[in-house]
């Protein structure tokens, strides 16, 4: 399990973007179609964008046409968080940087082989580090 990484609300205000703050730090969600990732194919590393912490690998990235950067795994299932989210009229599984606590996006079960999951994932929730 990654040790925890807590800041306040000043240090994370401090580090971010005004957008990134907004939807990691208050769950916020980016609209469709115009976050960095949804239409980026490098092979690398998506890391968290408050943390670091290596999250989802290109390899396992896939074109959902959701408009926000989808993914069939992470990485390490002990780096993501799971939280039941009925925020909006709906129930959906919420997922998060187990680091940081970061708000990433939401889990979906109508993904591709061979996990069936579809990771919905905010671009400004990520950091993209491409293949040395
Ligand atoms: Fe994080």
């Amino acid at each position: 399990m990654a040790d925890k990484q807590i800041k306040s609300d000043s240090e994370w205000k401090m580090e971010l973007t005004p957008e990134e703050y907004h939807i990691t730090r208050e769950k916020g969600t980016e609209r469709a179609f115009t976050g960095r990732y949804w239409d980026f194919h490098e092979k690398g590393t998506y890391k968290c964008t408050c943390c670091g912490a290596e999250l989802f690998d290109s390899d396992t990235k896939f074109d959902s046409g959701s408009g926000w950067p989808s993914f069939f795994k992470p990485i390490e299932k002990g780096m993501i968080e799971e939280e039941d989210d009925s925020s909006f009229g709906m129930v959906r599984t919420e997922v998060k940087c187990s680091k940081c606590g970061a708000h990433l996006g939401h889990v979906f079960q109508d993904g591709p082989k061979p996990t069936g999951l579809r990771y919905c994932i905010n671009s400004a929730s990520l950091k993209f580090s491409g293949k040395q």
